[in-house]
């Protein structure tokens, strides 16, 4: 059985290859940039007055001129081709385009005007209160690269050079599916021997943060109606993720037929708790994660696993985190062990993760506290407290 890294090294070799499309920006929250993006102009594209107040010239100041006869008003957004007669100012305000005949402004709260004049009442220094063109960045400037996520930052600066269309990663296509008799839908009741099929709304959740809409499908034990769903979804799905029946019960039937259907098995079994059953294949454009059961088994194989291909796939960093162990942990088997964990800063704002006491693999309750798995190596068996760890984030 390979190790989570091998394992790893696997998923990683086999990403897909996103196709880009052009969204308006109003709808490109969330989605990965797939463009350049270009100042179209100097920014700030003019003098900038950044205070309302006057406009002088910094040599009258220097000459000793302290009132400003007041020679007219300049308002954001004209064109001010005015000329400010030498010895005078103009009333400027914040946005507007210096004129050219002007080189400092000094805001109203430093001034005193009063018969058309207006009298400084403090120090000036050339060119204060100006942003002046082309100083944040020039004209044909790169602004963002590709494999960055659109948030509220990268939008304003897309509004702010007019890219209403952008480019963004076009996600894959994504299938999810649960399988087990046991199973009902949220919105139905359960008999006694009955669960609700959470596992696939834990899969819908941790991709629809990635801007992926999933669609869930159920898959009962019986080998027919699964080929049937799976062959389906081989044909129309880019992504396919099923939990459960993939481990060694009589009615765990996915993993052969997925062979049989033609998915190359690249991953049957981590030498990992828990999720060890955890299978990965590919056939054609499809790549298939077939996750056992246990709700917490899925949830880790999805954070460590399908997050981190997605994330590689799509040209982001993968989100996990450095913390230093609480406390030591000893973990005999030769297993990585995957365990859920609270985390909280020290002192020196280290991440500090302690692990939770109690939670087997179907213990998904416990998640209310951990707000992750911290990773601990196969390779050994006690883990010492302030040593640094991988923390898979949920
Ligand atoms: P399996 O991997 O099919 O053997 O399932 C292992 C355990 O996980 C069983 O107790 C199942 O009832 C449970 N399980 C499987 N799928 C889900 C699901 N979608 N939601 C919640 N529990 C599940
Ligand atoms: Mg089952």
């Amino acid at each position: 059985m390979m190790t989570v890294s091998e394992a790893w090294e696997i998923i990683r070799n086999n990403l897909f290859t996103p196709e880009n499309e052009q969204v308006a920006l109003l709808r490109a929250q969330g989605r990965i940039l797939a463009q350049e993006m270009h100042a179209d102009r100097d920014i700030p594209p003019y003098n900038r007055v950044s205070m309302d107040g006057i406009a002088i010239r910094y040599a009258d100041y220097q000459s000793g001129i302290r009132t400003f006869p007041v020679s007219g008003i300049i308002g954001a957004g004209e064109d001010s081709k005015i000329h400010i007669p030498p010895g005078s100012c103009a009333e400027i305000m914040t946005g507007a385009s210096m004129p050219s005949s002007a080189d400092t402004v000094v805001p109203y709260e430093q001034i005193h005007i009063a018969g058309g004049a207006a009298t400084l009442n403090t120090e000036v220094k050339p060119g204060q209160n100006i942003h002046q063109k082309g100083k944040d960045r020039r004209s044909g400037d790169v602004l963002m690269r590709a494999g960055r996520r659109i948030g509220p930052v990268e939008t304003s600066i897309a509004a702010s050079v007019g890219c209403h269309l952008i480019r963004v990663v076009k996600p894959p296509r994504v299938a999810i599916f649960s399988s087990g008799n046991e199973l009902v839908d949220i919105d139905e009741t359960p008999q006694s021997y009955q669960i609700r099929r959470s596992n696939s709304y834990v899969c819908h959740a941790l991709l629809q943060s990635h801007g992926i809409d999933a669609g869930m499908f159920h898959l009962p034990d019986n080998p027919e109606e699964i080929r049937t769903a799976l062959h389906g979804a081989l044909g129309s799905y880019d992504l396919i993720i099923a939990s459960g029946g993939i481990s060694a019960g009589k009615f765990d039937y996915i993993p052969d037929i997925l062979t049989d259907l033609g998915v190359q098995r690249l991953i049957q079994g981590v030498r990992q708790r828990p999720g060890k059953p955890f299978w990965f294949g590919k056939k054609d454009h499809a790549t298939v994660f077939a996750l056992p059961g246990n709700p917490v088994s899925t949830m880790a194989c999805m954070v460590r696993y399908v997050k981190p291909w997605l994330d590689t796939s799509m040209g982001l960093p993968v989100s996990v985190q450095p913390v230093v162990l609480a406390e030591d942990i000893t973990f005999e088997p030769n297993l990585t062990l995957f365990s859920q964990a609270v985390l909280h800063s020290d002192e020196n704002g280290r991440l500090v993760a302690t692990p939770l006491r109690h939670q087997g693999s179907g213990d998904y309750t416990s998640l209310l506290d951990a707000r992750g798995f911290l990773e601990l190596p196969a390779e050994k068996t006690r883990f010492e407290a302030g040593i640094p760890f991988s923390f898979w984030p949920v």
